[in-house]
């Protein structure tokens, strides 16, 4: 597993003309890494994870996941190269709230048709997995905010993705729930890639690469050596 990030630059046309949001951002991950991008509201994060998540197209620049390169894919191929490789969590998290829990982890499945049984044992591990094997039959109103974010997780998991995007994952959570979410998504990163976008100076600091995005920019922040 990789990601590798070439000079990745974003600009939106605007009536003036072109509005530059991200210029020559550049980072690798590799399999067990996780990296965190903090910055200002209006900093272009979420642009980033788009770029990064296919939902929009750089600029200029390269995106190549896992050996492949993003931008040769075409319109065909994209939705099913971002639903087995990319895992999205979102601030809201965007859960159906007819639902259970048990049935928001199987939506990503309904794309295929009829849920087979190894889908719907999937579904449950992986709620298991989070911690919530006995709130299977909640619907979203009936649970917390974490729990709420843990089944989003969960959802993002299905199909075992290489990448993990979270975008401000722990915006809406108290801190111990907060600390919950970012203790699972780094515990995950051990066997995917995680990129988060975050304003949790925490969380942040915690991923094994971290960023700061500067005027569209992307500069490493230089850990603390701590000398005991
Ligand atoms: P962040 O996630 O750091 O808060 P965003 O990536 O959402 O920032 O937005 C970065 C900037 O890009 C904002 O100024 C926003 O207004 C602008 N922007 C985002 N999407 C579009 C778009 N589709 N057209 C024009 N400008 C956009
Ligand atoms: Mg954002």
């Amino acid at each position: 597993m990789s990601l590798i990030v070439s000079q990745i630059s974003k600009k939106y046309p605007v009536r003036s003309g072109w509005l530059p949001i991200l210029g020559d951002c550049s980072f690798e991950l590799e399999l067990g890494q996780s990296l965190s991008v903090v910055g200002p509201s209006g900093s272009g994060k979420s642009t980033l994870l788009s770029i990064l998540g296919t939902l929009e197209t750089a600029s200029s620049g390269s995106v190549c996941l896992d050996n492949i390169q993003v931008l040769s894919l075409s319109e065909k191929e994209l939705p099913k190269f971002r639903r087995y490789k990319i895992g999205f969590v979102f601030q809201e998290h965007h859960l159906l709230p007819q639902c259970t829990a048990l049935e928001n982890v199987l939506i990503p499945f309904l794309g295929e048709g009829r849920i087979s049984k190894e889908q719907y044992n999937r579904a449950c591990f992986l709620l298991q997995h989070v911690g919530l094997a006995d709130r299977l039959e909640h619907r979203p109103a009936e649970l917390s905010g974490g729990e709420r974010q843990r089944i989003a997780i969960a959802r993002s998991l299905v199909y075992s993705p290489s990448l993990i995007l979270a975008d401000e994952p722990t915006g809406n959570l108290d801190r111990n729930s907060a600390t919950m979410v970012g203790d699972l998504l780094l515990e995950l990163s051990k066997t995917t890639m995680l990129v988060i976008a975050t304003h949790d100076p925490v969380l942040a600091s915690r991923t094994s690469q971290q960023f700061q995005i500067n005027s569209g920019t992307l500069i490493k922040v230089k850990r603390e050596v701590i000398v005991s």
